[in-house]
């Protein structure tokens, strides 16, 4: 079934449709269904129609972008920009609003530059995770990449997402450093040193003269991205992986409490991540052969299977980075600091040092493999997560952990929960909601749980980390100091940059959040 973008008669997208196959070449401009549901998202929580593109653009260069901006402003044309279009649990490709016209960036895919001295690198939105490690590896580099769990996506949807990965420069976002940005109105803008003439400092500093940009175009829609600058990391002499086994569910408190003055040290000096009893039971199995009753998994059953696996209630893992004599002396400060805080907990270390293979538990190789964790629910199974940033607090780590899990059981979830320790003063919860997507039913109550969840996180002063596109109003809304000044802000920055409103209209909120109140999207 066709789909118009909102406002459009089918007369005069069909025009601006011929513009935008004159301006970019017809092959490039795609319309049939099969190419449309390609951009569906296909771990929707509903119906996935509910966010259908119209059409989707493939342009080759900035100047495509250039011409498809002038045409899209012409005729009111909203364009939903994706780099790899891989931001799986957060929409995928799909746009916020229903009959965007997708924005494909995926050939604009060069790797302009990597710096072996500055250990920098200038890439391309369409720039996968799997195409820059093959281009490190090709050049025999000694730089190393830090990529999310899978490697589908890219480097720069990821980094614009503040996506995580699980090295020291694990926090996407902060290794950016100048980027290239096109504004709704064709003008091109460096940041940065980027914006002086013939300079060889753009990547070496994210705080000259005047306001930062770089942060202003993450998570937003006041511009496409077509260039990023990023940080990267020199191989390691040597690694620890470490992983903690946590006896007790009472033990949480007593074990963020031990990990935060570690990891603000930069003793454990990369992201860690923190599971709970029913994020570690998968081990690739399905949820029907270790549990058939109703709602969620009992805790007397958890506690078997953890029992079976020889699991903690908690299990912690994270990687060190440093010389080998560098790592006993982080291993020897970790291992007091729990004899102290946690002795109940077992630790084991595995190591790693220049020169010998590299190994799964690493994380170094890219992979497609987490994605298989997706039919856990049930077939054909879709997650997507809600997730609350919390200061690293014993007492308060608690708190929100208490009511995830207790609005997961009441809504006959499992409280599926991760809690990453991805910057010195944040813990990252990501509460995963599985279901079957064809159970209208069960996505119904997983949207219901998740919109109970904001609510309750607002009442403690908790927001989110990033959303899947159905709860970007929710979240934006959630920031209610001042009269909302701060969403209200970002729309007043998103009429001056973008006035007809044709970039990634209800990406984030911005321009949307306070408009559609009330409503199950
Ligand atoms: C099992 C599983 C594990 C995962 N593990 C992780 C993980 O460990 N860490 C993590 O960070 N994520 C993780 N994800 C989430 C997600 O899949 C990744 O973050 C992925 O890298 C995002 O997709 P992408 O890079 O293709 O971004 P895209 O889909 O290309 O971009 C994401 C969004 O950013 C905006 N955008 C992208 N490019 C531009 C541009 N050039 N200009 C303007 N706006 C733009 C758009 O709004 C777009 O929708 C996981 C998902 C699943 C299902």
């Amino acid at each position: 079934m066709p789909v118009l973008p909102p406002g459009l008669t089918q007369e005069s997208f069909d025009k601006a449709l011929d513009e935008f196959r004159a301006a970019i070449g017809a092959q490039w401009v795609f319309t049939s269904e099969a190419d449309r549901a390609s951009y569906l998202d296909p771990f929707d929580i509903g119906d996935q129609h509910d966010h259908a593109s119209a059409a989707a653009l493939a342009p080759a260069d900035v100047e495509d972008c250039r011409k498809i901006l002038a045409i899209a402003n012409r005729y009111k044309v909203p364009l939903w920009p994706v780099s790899m279009g891989k931001n799986f649990a957060y929409g995928t490709a799909a746009p916020e609003m229903r009959g965007s016209v997708i924005l494909d960036l995926k050939r604009m895919n060069r790797i302009l530059e990597i710096d072996e001295q500055m250990g920098t690198a200038i890439v391309e939105p369409g720039v996968s995770f799997f195409d820059f490690k093959a281009e490190l590896d090709r050049r025999g580099s000694r730089l190393w990449m830090s990529g999310p769990a899978h490697s589908w996506g890219s480097v720069i949807g990821n980094a614009l997402e503040h996506g995580v990965g699980y090295t020291p420069y694990g926090q996407h976002a902060e290794q950016i450093c100048g980027m290239e940005v096109l504004l709704a109105d064709g003008t091109l803008v460096r940041t940065g040193l980027g914006a002086l003439e013939g300079t060889r400092e753009w990547q070496a500093y994210r705080w000259p003269f005047g306001p930062a940009l770089d942060g202003m175009f993450t998570q937003s829609n006041f511009a496409i991205v077509t260039k990023m600058g990023l940080w990267l990391m020199p191989e390691p002499e040597g690694m620890a992986g470490v992983s903690i086994r946590v006896p007790r569910k009472d033990d949480f408190r007593a074990l963020v409490d031990t990990l935060r003055p570690l990891r603000m040290t930069d003793t454990i000096n990369a992201p860690y991540t923190i599971a709970n009893g029913w994020r570690q039971i998968t081990g690739g199995r399905v949820r029907s052969q270790v549990w058939d009753g109703p709602g969620a998994i009992p805790q007397a059953r958890m506690e078997e299977l953890l029992a079976e696996r020889g699991d903690g209630w908690w299990s912690v893992i994270f990687n060190l980075f440093d010389s080998p004599a560098g790592l006993d002396l982080r291993l020897d400060k970790i291992r007091r600091a729990f004899d102290q805080g946690l002795p109940g907990a077992t630790i084991d270390v595995r190591r790693w040092q220049q020169g010998e293979p590299q190994e799964p538990w690493m994380r170094q190789e890219v992979s497609l493999a987490p994605l298989g964790a997706v039919d856990w629910g049930g077939s054909p199974g879709g997650h997507s997560d809600l997730g609350p940033i919390v200061a690293p607090l014993g007492g308060r780590a608690e708190q929100v952990y208490e009511i995830i899990e207790r609005r997961f059981l009441e809504y006959g979830k499992d409280p599926w929960v991760g809690i990453f320790g991805i910057s010195s003063r944040a813990l990252v919860f990501v509460a995963d909601m599985y279901f079957t997507r064809t159970d209208a039913e069960e996505t119904a109550r997983c949207r219901a749980l998740f919109r109970q969840l904001c609510a309750d996180m607002q009442a403690i002063g908790v927001g989110l980390y990033r959303t899947h596109l159905r709860f970007m109003d929710d979240a934006a809304a959630m920031h209610a100091w001042g009269d909302h000044a701060l969403p209200r802000l970002n729309d007043r920055i998103k009429a001056a940059l973008d006035p007809n409103g044709i970039l990634a209209p209800g990406k984030q909120g911005i321009g949307s959040w306070n408009s559609r109140e009330g409503t199950d999207r």
